[in-house]
């Protein structure tokens, strides 16, 4: 983040963008000079407008894979209109931390992340100043022809979210640098400011996660009791989402081993699951029958997510038929979300691979009698964790 923040007067821009770093004061204003407490923002009758766009606000970040909508409704060329967005965003966040529950902040964040992504990359106008908000510095080159400007941003801050982003653009190695600033030019089927959005993007779900654990931390029980109604609604429809989502196979969900579990569960929470995660997640889908759409839809809701590199990566590992890791490696590569005691099954000497732990659990399903605590007999077809 930059050491000082650029000033931003722009009332609309502010209320395009209430997320902005520069957003908390000019909030705080709001509320202050409409004489608005946070009592009224819930219950008040005149602000029923700003809860109802509040309430779809936080409704298209979650429900929406790519984000929530981009256009708003609201007019931001009148007082009302901006006093609206600008509120709106502080209640729907309000709501969020006030569930206190992981998932549902995970969503929300990337909603309101990737929307901005896709706004920044349109806002030629405001580009340089939204990117000084969250980039130390940033240089653009202009070639003469409006959309065809290349922005350049310093190597600290590429190297330290570029390994958030799959995909071979953004790697180091394959982007021109000079003098210590690098080159985001056009790539993917986006132009210079986009592929600078994109980058801007991970800036701006690490922003509002601290924000919203800073709130959450001060927020009381009491407070948070305050906004029981909407925190049912929404932690509601989102299980049902979550539910809907989430692909049923061959292999009952029940068995599946705690380790394939969770990284389904963070991906389809927006959790950036890492690359041990990924290959296993892909493997193990293979290895217990999934077909390859499958496996590919685990990771819609990636934060870096693109079709094509998905189903390249998949495919691959499908044709090269990779065995799943087993426990050790899962281990090291802090994929396996067990401690000793969560798990009567994990915590056996011999459960070694998470195909025994499926293998067991199916046994035990349609063997009646047979205790789960005993060890399979595939001791002879091992399987050989995946060397990728
Ligand atoms: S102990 Fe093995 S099977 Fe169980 S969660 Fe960990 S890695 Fe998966």
């Amino acid at each position: 983040m930059p050491l000082a923040l650029p000033d931003i007067e722009d009332e609309v821009l502010l209320a395009r963008y209430p997320f902005l770093p520069q957003g908390r004061e000019h909030m705080r204003q709001v509320l202050e000079s409409n004489g608005i407490t946070v009592e009224d923002l819930i219950e008040a009758p005149w602000l029923e407008d700003v809860r109802t766009r509040g309430r779809l606000r936080l409704l298209e970040s979650v429900m929406h894979k790519d984000g929530a909508d981009i256009a708003t409704t609201v007019d931001l060329s009148t007082e009302v209109g901006r006093m609206t967005e600008v509120l709106s965003f502080l209640h729907a966040m309000l709501v969020v931390c006030a569930s206190f529950n992981e998932r549902l902040l995970a969503r929300w964040i990337e909603g309101e992340a990737t929307r901005a992504d896709q706004l920044f990359g349109m806002d030629s106008g405001n580009f340089e100043l939204l990117a000084r908000s969250y980039f130390s510095d940033i240089r653009e080159q202009r070639n003469g022809r409006g959309d065809d400007s290349v922005f350049w941003i310093p190597m600290a801050d590429f190297i330290e979210l570029c390994p958030r982003i799959s995909g071979t653009y953004w790697h180091l190695a394959n982007r021109p640098v000079r003098g210590g600033w690098v080159c985001m030019s056009p790539g993917a089927g986006e132009n210079s400011r986009q592929r600078t959005a994109r980058l801007l993007k991970e800036r701006i779900r690490e922003n509002l996660s601290e924000s919203c654990v800073e709130r959450m931390d001060k927020m009381s029980e009491e407070f948070a009791a305050l906004f029981a109604d909407p925190v049912e609604r929404i932690t509601g429809l989102l299980s049902e989402r979550v539910e809907a989502e989430m692909p049923m196979t061959a292999a009952v969900r029940e068995d599946w081993p705690p380790c394939f579990e969770s990284a389904i569960s963070e991906l389809n929470q927006g959790v950036n699951v890492n690359h041990v995660g990924r290959v296993f997640l892909a493997a193990f889908s293979r290895a217990i029958g999934m077909s390859q759409e499958q496996a590919c839809s685990f990771f819609d809701n990636a934060p870096d997510y693109s079709a094509d590199t998905t189903s390249y990566q998949v495919n691959q590992i499908y044709e090269r038929g990779y065995t799943p890791h087993g426990c050790a490696a899962l281990k090291t590569g802090a994929r396996c979300p067990v401690q000793p005691g969560d798990d009567r099954l994990c915590d056996q000497e011999w459960m070694t691979h998470p195909l025994k732990y499926l293998r067991v659990k199916q046994r035990s399903r349609y063997r009646e009698g047979s205790r789960p605590e005993e060890e399979p007999e595939v001791e002879s077809d091992e399987p050989k964790a995946a060397n990728s």
